[in-house]
């Protein structure tokens, strides 16, 4: 298992199993960052999601750990110009990573983030966000996913795994999604994990 997905997503060193992207590590700045995912949208428009204003005050390896699970989700995910509308750091309560807004299609992180989770979580909502424009397959990926393990797993393990993924949020097909996405690109997860994100990852590379 862990063969295969090392291979499928491209191993570089033994910390973590995505490449670094050049132009990111080169970022001096928000500036870069805005201009990096700048896009044209479909009234002809170049927009930016990244709001700039948003990420003030956040250091420059939090920001381009998060810029490279935003790229890594961007391309993975196919979401191409499809970007959620904003994307900015935010002062959350508790132990709030991150959030994504279905209704706003707005991405906030955690102001003061550890970079060493900055690329999973970014790679967590940009999962939602993708679920989101795609009409949310969440339900219909994790409803097949759990009728394969079936053959190999009672459904009292099956949902261990589903709470081993998503804790309280295991009874979520949209939070489990994000929850293997982000494991998944970190080569972690248990094997509900990895054929939910697997089967995601093909349905994204379909459309
Ligand atoms: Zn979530």
């Amino acid at each position: 298992m862990r063969e295969t997905r090392e291979s499928s997503i491209g191993i570089v060193n033994n910390k973590r199993l995505y490449e670094t992207t050049p132009e990111i590590q080169a970022f001096t700045g928000i500036d870069d960052a805005a201009e990096y995912f700048k896009y044209t949208n479909k009234w002809g428009d170049t927009a930016t999601p990244i709001d700039k204003e948003g990420f003030r005050g956040i250091g420059l390896e939090l920001l381009k750990e998060l810029c490279e699970g935003i790229r890594w989700g961007q391309q993975a995910f196919s979401i191409g110009a499809d970007m959620p509308m904003t994307i900015k750091c935010a002062d959350f309560r508790g132990t709030t990573l991150g959030d994504y807004c279905d209704t706003t299609s707005e991405i906030r992180f955690r102001r003061g983030l550890k970079p060493e989770y900055a690329f999973s979580t970014a790679v967590h909502e940009m999962a939602h966000h993708a679920d989101h424009i795609m009409g949310h397959p969440s339900g219909d990926i994790l409803k097949a996913a759990v009728r394969k393990l079936r053959s190999d797993y009672s459904l009292k393990q099956i949902n261990n795994m589903k709470a081993a993924i998503a804790g309280k949020y295991w009874t979520d097909p949209s939070e489990i999604l994000a929850y293997s996405m982000d494991k998944y690109c970190l080569g972690k997860g248990n094997p509900l994990a990895a054929e939910v994100a697997e089967a995601f990852l093909r349905r994204c590379r379909q459309k």
